[in-house]
């Protein structure tokens, strides 16, 4: 990899030409309300993600992109051309642009701590709301960055919209600076990740990439390329019903054979609040009945397929046993696949993870990659071919009140994504990613 590589001119405070511009972006963004809805069966799940879409999509027009277009699944799409004279592999990067469904989301009013001070930060909303370098050990290193919160009684919504912020800012520079050489770069902002339902099996034909990247991960550094295989499960009970005052050797209670399968499922292990690490689970997520029917909501989450298949099946046998106590009722399992393990595939090809941690290595952070508990857009991707590591943007404490992120975490971001865009261009044609 012999190109030369220019990175942005960084002063002595270790502050980058990108703070200024993140910090104002990641601010307006946050400010437009884009929270997903699961419940919702539309494309989006909720109007108001089309208010950022379209807001970045005129956005991505000024600043000329090209190929600017929101598909009928709801994705913005854009290409930034390839400036390097040899033919460089496509590279895509990806943010979302929902919030999570499960903090208030509406009026979030960003707030700027400049210059942070190291002492406990007190949100002016929620008194009670207090970020303090004692329970957040990453904050206590960020003495001197400017630190964006929320005011104390929404989210920020930094997941994803630093990621956002990063990307448009990226795409800026690259655009601005033709004498850096890459390679054609498609930009992507997808709805709803937090409901699951970010990747249309259109996408990775619409980005037509040979690899890339969602910038939706938390600490300087970090490169995930290992996420949880997912399944979902639902179980059904059936009972029989009938009026409580004629019920004497009739009535099969659902309720009671619910509780039964929760009851006999291990509580002790094999539960997300006795597991880390490497260690999976069956999470009772929501349950709901009468006496008549009862439906009960399981995710099962394992980083090998054998662990999730070894979770489905202790569940079905727990369904069977209690069946066999009340042969009148009728207990269905169902399982349906939700994403797997990104690893699976990325260890085939770990060019897009070793790009990405030289990238880090060259502006001087040390790249780390350790499993993450969860999905990403990125794991859905790789499994339809096109691999997705997902990388960091300093976004911490997502999905509450306490959410916050460093200014100068997501100039260092930004900085890699131009490194990331130039490195690639120094690499042939890659036939084996695809
Ligand atoms: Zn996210």
């Amino acid at each position: 990899m012999a190109t030369r590589l220019e990175s942005p001119v960084r002063d002595a405070t270790q502050k980058s030409t990108f703070d200024a511009e993140l910090e104002e972006r990641l601010v307006r963004y946050a400010r437009v309300d884009t929270q997903s809805d699961e419940a919702s069966t539309a494309t989006p799940s909720t109007e108001r993600q089309f208010a950022l879409l379209r807001l970045l999509q005129n956005e991505l027009t000024s600043i000329g992109a090209h190929d600017v277009r929101v598909t009928d699944y709801a994705a913005l799409l854009a290409t930034i051309p390839a400036t390097s004279s040899t033919a460089a592999p496509t590279i895509a990067f990806l943010a979302h642009v929902d919030t999570a469904p499960q903090f208030n989301a509406t009026g979030v009013k960003p707030i700027v701590h400049r210059g942070y001070d190291g002492g406990d930060i007190i949100l002016p909303d929620g008194p009670d709301v207090r970020l303090s370098p004692a329970r957040y050990p990453y904050l206590a290193g960020k003495v001197g960055d400017d630190i964006i919160t929320a005011s104390g009684t929404t989210l920020l919504g930094a997941d994803d919209k630093a990621g956002v912020a990063i990307v448009m800012t990226m795409a800026r520079h690259l655009l601005e600076n033709s004498g850096l050489s890459h390679g054609p770069i498609r930009i992507c902002f997808t709805p709803d990740e937090e409901v699951g339902r970010g990747v249309d099996p259109r996408l990775p034909g619409d980005l037509n990439a040979h690899a890339a990247y969602t910038l939706d991960g938390a600490e300087l550094g970090e490169i995930v390329y290992e996420t949880f295989s997912a399944d979902k499960a639902e179980v059904c009970v059936i009972g029989v019903s009938i009026h409580p005052g004629h019920a004497k050797d009739t009535l099969v209670n659902a309720l009671h054979l619910a509780a039964r399968i929760v009851d006999t499922l291990p509580q002790v292990t094999r539960t997300p609040e006795t597991t880390t690490g490497r260690d999976g689970f069956i999470h009772l997520y929501q349950m709901k009945g009468t006496a008549a029917e009862a439906v009960l909501h399981f995710i099962l989450r394992d980083f090998e397929l054998d662990g999730l298949r070894s979770h489905a099946e202790l569940l079905q046998q727990v369904c069977a046993t209690v069946q066999a106590t009340e042969p009148r009722a009728r207990i269905t399992c169902t399982i349906t696949p939700q994403y797997r393990n990104m690893r699976y595939w990325l260890e085939q090809d770990m060019r897009p993870v070793e790009l990405a941690r030289e990238a880090c290595r060259r502006l001087g952070i040390e790249p780390r990659s350790s499993p993450t508990r969860g999905g990403t857009d990125g794991s859905r991707l790789t499994e339809m071919g096109l691999p997705t590591p997902n990388l960091f943007t300093g976004m911490q404490n997502i999905h509450g009140p306490h959410e916050w992120i460093s200014v100068q975490d997501m100039a260092r971001a930004t900085e890699m994504c131009v490194e990331l865009a130039q490195l690639w261009s120094a690499t042939s044609e890659p036939n084996a990613v695809r």
